[in-house]
């Protein structure tokens, strides 16, 4: 398993919700179930590979354009739709909030972890180094509410000078994520769109098999793609597949129309959950804002 890879918890995937666990999901507007710490952490960092790779699919079905990398542009969709959940579904605002600081934590976790097993710094990686996406999810936190989440800068080492740029940088994330609403979303008549099949292979390890059926009881695959079916017409049908790929990455890939999440990755996000405990970045949240 190769925990110090960061760049796999940002990477593409794809996952699957079997129809024996259909009735076991939460439909629009129930709360969702209470989760355990060390699942919460595993469910919010798969949430947010989800919301990631989505936006690739939708920056390429519905070619958006994109100036600057579009890693950065996906990791901003991704976290300005966690911050700004009520936009899509108010019940789940608070469970987004937790889920996107178990995403912090992950990142925060898994640079830690890179950087104590001396593991080669990809710098021409596509996405910004795992560190950087932390950052980035944390200015954006801040910049959202800077008096309710006023420590947060100085816990993570954040400089004042770096810190007040955030508000601005979270209101032009804020004011993407409605124009992409506006531009490109579906509007009252339009179709309803392709249909989004999700399939989970055979786990191949306990830990990935306990960790699918914790995501399938919980509802949030199909929950985000109800949501994202809402706001969108997706163009062609694809799938959300779960499977075993010999390494801890997730991925949209086009040709294929499949977004595919490693069943690695999960028991990686699983062990990353265990470690977090090694570090002091990761902590930044357990306590009170
Ligand atoms: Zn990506």
């Amino acid at each position: 398993m190769n925990l110090v890879r960061p760049v796999v918890v940002g990477a593409v995937l794809l996952l699957l919700m079997p129809l024996t666990v259909v009735s076991q999901s939460t439909g629009p507007g129930e709360q969702p179930p209470p989760l355990d710490r060390e699942m919460l952490f595993v469910l919010g960092n798969i949430e947010y590979v989800l919301l990631h790779e989505l936006a690739h699919v939708l920056i390429g079905d519905l070619d958006i354009p994109v100036i600057g990398p579009e890693e950065n542009a996906a990791d901003y969709i991704a976290t300005a739709t966690l911050i700004r959940a009520d936009l899509f579904d108010e019940s789940r605002a608070a469970r987004a909030r937790e889920f996107l600081h178990a995403t912090a934590n992950g990142l925060a976790t898994s640079w830690d972890f890179s950087v104590n097993a001396g593991q080669e710094i990809q710098y021409w990686d596509s996405h910004s180094l795992t560190i950087q996406r932390f950052y980035q999810i944390i200015c954006l936190i801040y910049g959202s509410n800077p008096e309710r989440f006023a420590q947060l800068p100085a816990r993570v080492g954040m400089p004042e000078g770096r810190a007040t740029r955030c508000p601005g940088e979270f209101a032009r994330a804020e004011r993407s994520l409605r124009w992409l609403l506006e531009n490109y979303g579906r509007k009252p008549g339009d179709p309803e769109g392709a249909g989004i099949q999700v399939e989970y292979e055979r786990a191949p390890t306990r830990t990935s098999q306990r960790v699918a059926d914790e995501l399938q009881a919980s509802g949030i695959i199909d929950n985000t793609i109800r949501r994202l079916r809402e706001r969108f017409t997706i163009r062609e049908p694809f799938q959300i597949t779960f499977r075993r790929c010999g390494q801890p990455q997730a991925a949209w890939i086009p040709s294929d129309r499949q977004l595919v999440i490693c069943y690695e990755l999960l028991d990686n996000y699983f062990a990353l959950g265990r470690t977090r405990s090694a570090t002091n970045r990761q902590t930044i949240f357990d306590e009170p804002d």
